[in-house]
C-alpha cells in the first residue's frame, strides 16, 4: 500500500536539512550567494547595470546582507519593457526552459531557467512538501495548470524528486478529478484552494465524501486565501490544508511553504532573500510589521532577480517556529496591494470579504464582488452563494441571512455594502485562480 491513512507522516528528507541550519551558516551562505549574484546581475543584465551605477553602487559595495538595501529594486513592468528576454543573465544555449505569465494587459511577462534553476527550483520544492508532510509514499494529484504557467511543472518536478507518485492531470474534468482521486487512492492534492472548494461541492453533488477517501493533505496556492478558508476546507475533508507561495517572477511555487504548526510560511531564504518595505516610501521595516514583500533570488542563474517588488503584504515573523526550522517565516499572505480596491476612501481586498462571509452560517465560499459607479458614487455588490437548503428556505430567512453577512462585511470593513443572494451554482467556478473581483466603475462611464 502507497498511502498509510489520514495520518500524515513527518519522515525526514536529507533534502530538508537546509531548513534546520545554523544560522549563522545560513547567514554565511546567503552573503556569499548574495555577492555572486549581484556580480552576475551586474555583468549580464543591462537594466540593473544601469541603476546601480545610477545609485553609484557596485558589487563589491556588498560586504553584508544588510548592504542589500543599497541595491535597487526591481518591479513586475520592469519584465515587460524589457520583453521577451532583456532581463536574462544566461545565453541561450544555457537556457532549458521557458514559462510566461498570462498577460492581462499588454505583453506577458517571460521567465527561464538553466538546468541549475530547474535543480533549485525542484529541491525546494522536494522541501515544501516535506513540511507539509509529504514523502515518498504519497501519491501527489497536481491539479495545477500544466503549460506555460508555472504550478504545474513547478510541483510536478518536486513531487518526482521526492520520490512520490505524481499524477500530472492538471487542472480541470472535475468528475474525473473526483474519479482519479477516489479509485487511485490519492493522498495528496494540490491546486488552488478555490479550485478544491469546487471539487468537495461536486463530489457532494455525485454522492461521495471526501473524508471516506485516503486523501489526508492539501498543498494549495497561486492566490490568497484566508484563514476562514481553510477551516472551512479542514472541516469539510478532514484534510491538512497548507498554504505553499510562489511567484513566476521569483521562480514559480516552492519560495515559501507551511510547515506542519500551520502558522506562518517559512521562506527558503538560503534561494530567496526576505525583506519588507513599507510600500510609499521603499524603506525598509522591521520584522514584525506589515509591508510589501521584496525578495532577491540568491542562486537564480537565468534571471537573478534583485530586490523583486512582489506587491504581496505582510510581515517578517521574528519568533521562531515550534518545528525547529531555521529558516524565517512570513504571516500567511492574504492581500496583494494589486487586489486592493478603494471604496470611498477605504482599502479593501478580496480576502477581507471572503473572511466575513465564512463566518455567516449558511454561505459557501463561492462569492464574486462587483464594482460599478452610480451618479459618481462607487457601489459594492458581494454576491454570495448559499446552501441549497438554506436557498429553499422562507424568504424571511433569507432577508435574515443577508442582514448578517452586511453586519459581518460592515463589522471588518467598516463600511456598508450591498449582498445579494444567489442560488447554488450562480457563481462561475474557476479551474485555476478564482476571479473574485469584477470593476465596471470605469465601463462606459
Ligand atoms: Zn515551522
Amino acid at each position: 500500500m502507497k498511502h498509510s491513512g489520514k495520518k500524515a507522516r513527518a519522515a525526514f528528507h536529507p533534502a530538508a536539512a537546509l531548513d534546520f541550519l545554523p544560522v549563522d551558516h545560513l547567514q554565511a551562505l546567503q552573503l556569499q550567494r548574495l555577492q555572486s549574484i549581484v556580480q552576475r546581475a551586474y555583468d549580464c543584465v543591462r537594466l540593473t547595470r544601469v541603476r546601480m551605477d545610477a545609485k553609484g553602487v557596485r558589487p563589491d559595495d556588498i560586504k553584508s546582507l544588510d548592504d542589500i538595501a543599497q541595491l535597487p529594486f526591481t518591479v513586475k513592468t520592469d519584465l515587460r519593457d524589457t520583453y521577451p528576454f532583456g532581463m536574462f543573465a544566461a545565453p541561450m544555449e544555457e537556457v532549458v526552459r521557458l514559462h510566461s505569465s498570462s498577460g492581462t494587459t499588454g505583453k506577458p511577462i517571460v521567465v527561464a531557467y538553466t538546468q541549475d534553476d530547474i535543480e533549485v527550483w525542484s529541491s525546494v520544492m522536494v522541501r515544501s512538501f516535506v513540511a507539509c508532510g509529504v514523502g515518498p509514499h504519497d501519491i501527489i494529484q497536481n491539479a495545477y495548470g500544466y503549460g506555460l504557467f508555472t504550478g504545474g511543472l513547478g510541483a510536478h518536478y518536486g513531487a518526482e524528486a521526492l520520490g512520490a507518485t505524481v499524477i500530472p492531470i492538471s487542472g480541470g474534468n472535475t468528475e474525473r478529478q473526483i474519479m482519479v482521486m477516489k479509485d487511485f487512492g490519492v493522498t495528496v492534492i494540490c491546486s488552488t484552494p478555490s479550485y478544491f472548494v469546487h471539487m468537495i461541492e461536486r463530489a457532494r453533488e455525485l454522492g461521495e465524501d471526501i473524508r471516506r477517501f485516503p486523501l489526508k493533505v492539501g498543498v494549495f496556492g497561486a492566490e490568497p486565501w484566508s484563514e476562514a478558508m481553510r477551516r472551512h476546507i479542514q472541516e469539510e475533508t478532514d484534510i491538512k490544508a497548507q498554504d505553499i507561495y510562489g511567484l513566476s517572477e521569483i521562480i514559480g511555487p516552492g519560495v515559501g511553504v507551511e510547515c506542519e504548526c500551520q502558522n506562518g510560511l517559512h521562506i527558503f531564504e538560503d534561494h530567496f532573500y526576505p525583506e519588507i518595505i513599507n510600500t510609499d516610501t521603499g524603506e525598509r521595516c522591521p520584522d514584525g510589521t506589515e509591508g510589501e514583500l521584496v525578495l532577491t533570488t540568491l542562486s537564480k542563474k537565468a534571471i537573478p532577480m534583485i530586490r523583486y517588488r512582489t506587491r504581496d503584504i505582510t510581515a517578517i515573523e521574528p519568533q521562531p517556529c515550534g518545528c525547529g526550522r531555521t529558516i524565517r517565516r512570513i504571516h500567511r499572505i492574504s492581500r496583494r496591494s494589486d487586489d486592493m480596491f478603494i471604496i470611498r476612501g477605504v482599502n479593501v481586498f478580496p480576502s477581507q470579504i471572503e473572511a466575513a462571509l465564512l463566518a455567516v452560517e449558511g454561505t459557501v465560499p463561492h462569492y464574486l464582488i462587483v464594482l460599478t459607479r452610480e451618479k459618481g458614487l462607487d457601489r459594492v455588490e458581494v454576491q454570495v452563494e448559499v446552501t441549497p437548503d438554506i436557498f429553499s428556505d422562507t424568504v424571511g430567512s433569507l432577508e435574515n441571512l443577508q442582514g448578517r453577512i452586511v453586519k459581518a462585511v460592515e463589522n471588518i470593513l467598516g463600511i456598508r455594502v450591498d449582498v445579494r443572494l444567489v442560488a447554488p451554482h450562480t457563481i462561475e467556478r474557476s479551474m485555476g485562480k478564482a476571479k473574485r473581483v469584477i470593476d465596471q466603475r470605469n465601463v462606459g462611464s
